[in-house]
């Protein structure tokens, strides 16, 4: 996708907690910065969605978590996804 503005996503914030977003390039989205919230959202010809509606939820991505490892799921999701 289209490198975005840097400015611009300087002033964007997540509408569901106003933390500050991060690029995704790889899956054209928008991700939350704020761990707890985690909201990936969609970019379309550039245009950032940021419309909670729009939003794909972190727990959508399919992750196995041993049960030995459910009080530390953050850590479990987050080695998932350096794969
Ligand atoms: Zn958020």
């Amino acid at each position: 996708m289209t490198q975005l503005n840097e400015a611009l996503l300087g002033i964007l914030a997540c509408p569901n907690c106003r933390s500050s977003l991060v690029v995704d390039y790889e899956a054209s989205e928008l991700v939350c910065a704020k761990p707890e919230c985690g909201l990936a959202y969609p970019v379309r010809d550039s245009i950032p969605i940021l419309l909670v509606d729009e939003a794909r939820a972190p727990g959508h991505r399919r992750v196995e978590v041993p049960e030995t490892a459910a009080d530390d799921v953050t850590h479990v999701v987050v080695r998932a996804e350096d794969e």
